[in-house]
């Protein structure tokens, strides 16, 4: 029997394997092979990985996103954190793994922020890519758990995979979470499930790249043209100097916006149509009311959720910042 399980190969597993002080094993598929799907999210220089969820969204205007694949988002994010919002413990023992916190600057990031507090992770002179930094047990993707006495007994419906666990951290991602809870039987036919997110949009900026309207309470970050091009495209490394005084604003508001779904037989249903999802940030997991953790404290006090569903993020803008927290509070 193992102790720990960290489920997951993203940033949520990376910041709780390198948080915890304990031994434990990492269960997460290498790849998931490309496919059709509604949740993909490839971008054009990030290697394609697909997902293999079974769920269903009947929406035209809500993005959802799952990417399996060791490193997860990671592979193809911004890297942006806000350092004030971080437990400093937590950024300085990330040092020890050779993570570095670097300010935003055009000539260091091709990025700016109205937050000067807000940083890129980077490792290497690149954009931290978390796949590089976890070791996997078990190239496994876990679709269930149940209890058998105080353990946790984790599963995988494909592989035929089982093994029992002291203490599990579900680091998988919102989607693959829905569809984990409802083989769990914790999410069932008829149930309500929300989430929330930091309203968001892109704007141009003409004229200096460190000049940004000081009453503004939301996070704006400012890509030059090639940096907003990278990031489109899923590049990492560093890239030519933007030339021209044009930039692309990322604009999360101060203003968060709900969904709410009805779930049946895989499906998630809006209850109403709205935009939503285009922030990438979504969290909160809720069902019928319930935060997340608080749903599997009832029944399962040694399963823990880190990630973006167990996240009631306070303040538009990275969400990393309040993951690694989140982790670093588990310890
Ligand atoms: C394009 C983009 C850019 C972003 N940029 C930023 C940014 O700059 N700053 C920021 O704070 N946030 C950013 N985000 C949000 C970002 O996704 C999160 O901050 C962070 O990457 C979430 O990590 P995660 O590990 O929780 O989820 P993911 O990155 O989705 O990783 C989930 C992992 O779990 C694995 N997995 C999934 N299902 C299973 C299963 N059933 N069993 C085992 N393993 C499984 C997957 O393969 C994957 O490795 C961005 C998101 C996107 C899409």
């Amino acid at each position: 029997m193992g102790k720990t399980a960290i489920v997951g190969g993203g940033f949520s597993a990376f910041s709780v394997s390198k948080s915890i002080d304990c031994a434990h094993e990492i269960l997460t598929p290498y790849i998931c092979p490309a496919g059709v799907s509604q949740f993909q999210s490839n971008k054009l220089m990030s290697r394609n990985c697909g997902t293999n969820l079974t769920l269903c969204l009947e929406s035209q205007r809500i993005r959802l996103h799952d990417r399996v694949i060791l490193g997860g988002n990671s592979k193809i994010w911004g890297g942006f954190i806000d350092v004030e919002l971080t437990h400093p413990m937590a950024l300085e023992n990330l040092k020890a793994y050779g993570v570095e916190v670097i300010k935003l600057g055009i000539d260091e990031t091709g990025s700016t922020s109205n937050r000067v507090q807000i940083c890129q992770l980077q490792r290497n002179g690149r954009i931290l890519d978390v796949s590089e930094l976890l070791r996997v047990d078990f190239d496994e993707h876990i679709d269930n758990f149940y209890l058998s006495g105080s353990n946790i007994v984790l599963k995988s419906s494909v592989s035929g995979f089982a093994k029992k666990y002291e203490k599990v951290y579900l680091c998988v991602g919102i989607l693959q979470l829905i569809e984990i809870l409802v083989n769990a039987k914790l999410i069932l036919d008829e149930d309500v499930i929300s989430l929330e997110e930091f309203e968001h949009k892109l704007s141009f900026h003409l004229g200096s790249p460190y000049i940004f309207d000081l009453n503004y309470d939301g996070c704006v970050i400012r890509y030059g043209l090639a940096r907003a091009v990278s990031h489109y495209i899923g590049y990492q490394k560093r890239m030519i100097k933007d030339l021209m005084p044009l930039w692309v604003d990322q604009v999360f508001s101060g203003v968060k916006s709900t969904v709410n779904f009805i779930y049946n037989h895989g499906r998630l249903i809006p209850i109403e149509e709205v935009n939503f999802g285009g922030s990438v940030h979504y969290c909160n997991l809720k069902v019928n009311g319930v935060r997340v953790q608080d749903l599997l404290s009832l029944k399962f006090p040694n399963v823990f959720v880190v990630g973006m569903a167990a996240v009631d993020q306070a303040i538009s803008g990275p969400i990393s910042n309040d993951i690694l927290n989140l982790a670093w509070s588990l310890k």
